[in-house]
């Protein structure tokens, strides 16, 4: 009986990735024009466990109504989103995005809404940053619906965005 091949001393087996394997999990996403550097995340095991700011990039394949305490109601439109939000919290950024990765939650937020009919599809990642600074950043970008996560703000009139597409695709 042959022998098993030797095992090279040192090596361990590698976990086997779930979904297609992606060469470099911060690369591959195009992101907003005047985004900050930011490492794109599409699994919340690859964040940080540190707190920070992060820029959530949702689909949403349908019109959205939202309202808002004291604000006319509003339809989202469908396309894609962007919502700057902050993780100060025990579990830090990875624990948030796992929550907003999560495809079944009992809302608590208005973004839960938002994250349950549309699709999370990632989101940039910046460790020790401020949700504020990326909406600043992104102030060409269209506002639907104002006062969305922004209510502690001193100047941001939204925390969510609309990303239009240039060709016409989700
Ligand atoms: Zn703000």
């Amino acid at each position: 009986m042959a022998a098993a091949p030797p095992h090279k001393p040192g090596t361990v087996a590698r976990p086997r990735r779930r979904g297609p394997a992606l060469p470099d999990a911060g690369a591959d996403e195009p992101a907003p024009e005047g985004l900050p550097p930011g490492r794109f995340i599409r699994d919340a095991g690859q964040a940080p466990d540190s707190p920070g700011a992060y820029l959530l990039l949702i689909t949403l394949p349908a019109p959205l109504r939202v309202v808002l305490p004291r604000r006319a109601e509003v339809t989202l439109p469908p396309g894609r989103l962007l919502y700057a939000g902050s993780a100060r919290g025990p579990g830090g950024l990875r624990a948030r995005l796992a929550r907003h990765l999560r495809t079944e939650k009992t809302p608590h937020w208005h973004i839960d809404r938002v994250t349950l009919a549309g699709t999370v599809q990632g989101a940039w990642v910046f460790p020790g940053g401020d949700e504020c600074a990326l909406v600043a950043a992104l102030a060409h970008l269209r506002v639907p619906l104002p006062g969305f996560g922004s209510t502690d703000c001193r100047g941001c009139v939204s925390h969510l965005l609309a990303w239009p597409v240039e060709d016409g695709e989700l």
